[in-house]
């Protein structure tokens, strides 16, 4: 069976797929590994150490993606990518289904049999296959630092000969995966941290980790199928941003990560608490590129707004492509165990609720009732 790694063409795409010690540990297993010549460059991985990992590097582009049994990415296909793969070949990678579903119908139409990472089942058994968790720690933790780096103040509280400087304040906003991850990362720099979430069962992991939970009383139920948020009311929408106002006003720094699977990302920080923030203080908005949590924030950019940085990175993982390959790559090749017999062959068993979970299209059909779902929204438009 052949397994192969693209080379990412999306802009500010850092990171690889596999990378060689992963490479090297699914060769002994007897996989055979082909890499895209220059796919693991940008983040550091040359042609040369994929090789010496026992890899074939193949320069061409369009016999590397025709010959693949399996053909793994980070980032989703380009369209015009798409006619390069085998009909009947096994796709892997973050495909944003349930955002560009047109992409997934395309995928289907070529009779791909396509794995998203998004819908990957997020229960125990598939923790070590869940890229979601593996990339959402890294931007939690990239998007305290970009914080850290833009806010013309000290974290941490500090006692000098000059006199002594408070701690900064932060906040932040959701408290999954990427907002837990910033909480633990703000704390190590020495700031005091408070966080809030909708879902009342994230209190005490946020406590466990030294920031002070806010606490909102909300009389609906918050929690989805699968412990994700649901969307709330605009009531209680309403009613979290009374509260928050007051938290916003005294943060030097916000940091916002709540989002609602499929949905638009709810918008918890309106202009007008911007506008009751200090001057110099900096909001970092993790779901910009969902419609944003804080009103005024723009997928990729900067924002000044009354001398408050509005920061709206996109794709922070790429921006340390090392580790967040070395990471993503375990959970692709925790993913490939589950596809492959000890002998090699490839099996997809479709009674294993991660394989069915993640397969968007199989046989030229679109598998997932969610990604329909979402289709018949985007051809309705
Ligand atoms: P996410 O990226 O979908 O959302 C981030 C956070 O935003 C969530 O904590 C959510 O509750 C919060 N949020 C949504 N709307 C909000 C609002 N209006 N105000 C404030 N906060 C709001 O979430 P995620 O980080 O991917 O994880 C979500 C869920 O998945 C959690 O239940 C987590 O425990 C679960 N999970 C399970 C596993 C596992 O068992 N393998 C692994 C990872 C995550």
């Amino acid at each position: 069976m052949k397994i192969a790694i693209a080379r990412e063409l999306a802009v500010n795409e850092r990171r690889v797929a596999l990378i060689p010690d992963v490479v090297a540990r699914l060769v002994k297993q007897g996989l055979e590994i082909c890499v895209e010549a220059g796919a693991g460059e940008k983040a550091f991985f040359s042609d040369a150490l994929y090789e010496e990992a026992g890899a074939k590097v193949i320069a061409d582009s369009g016999q590397l993606w025709g010959e693949a049994d399996v053909l793994l990415k980070v980032s989703p296909p380009e369209p015009d990518e798409i006619g390069k793969l085998r009909e009947g070949g096994i796709l892997i990678g973050f495909l944003n289904p349930l955002g560009d579903p047109a992409l997934i119908q395309k995928l289907s139409d070529r009779r791909v049999t396509a794995l998203s990472m998004e819908m990957v089942p997020r229960t125990s058994r598939a923790q070590s296959m869940d890229a979601l968790s593996s990339q959402a720690n890294i931007a939690g933790y990239k998007a305290v630092l970009i914080a850290s780096a833009n806010l013309p103040k000290y974290f941490p509280m500090l006692t000098t000969a000059a006199g002594t400087i408070r701690p900064a304040k932060v906040l932040i906003l959701g408290a999954g995966v990427a907002g837990l991850q910033a909480i633990a990362t703000a704390r190590r720099l020495g700031a005091i941290v408070e966080a809030f979430d909708i879902r009342p069962e994230v209190k005490e992991q946020v406590q466990s980790l030294g920031a002070k939970f806010v606490d909102v009383t909300l009389e609906e139920d918050t929690v989805a199928e699968g412990g994700y948020a649901k969307e709330i009311s605009e009531q209680a929408k309403q009613r979290t941003r009374e509260v928050l106002t007051e938290h916003v006003a005294a943060s030097d720094v916000v940091i916002t990560t709540a989002q609602v699977p499929g949905k638009k990302a709810p918008v918890l920080v309106t202009a007008d608490m911007v506008a009751q923030m200090k001057p110099g203080s900096v909001i970092v908005d993790l779901a910009s590129d969902q419609g944003g949590n804080c009103e005024g924030s723009e997928a990729g950019k900067n924002v000044q707004k009354n001398g408050v940085t509005i920061m709206g990175p996109i794709n922070l993982p790429a921006s340390m492509p090392v580790h967040a390959s070395e990471v993503y790559a375990k959970n692709l090749s925790a993913l490939l165990k589950l596809m492959v017999t000890k002998e090699g062959e490839l099996d997809l068993n479709f009674e294993d609720d991660i394989i069915e979970g993640a397969c968007v299209t199989h046989g030229g059909e679109i598998r997932s009732e969610r990604v329909k779902q979402a289709l018949g929204v985007a051809v309705g438009q």
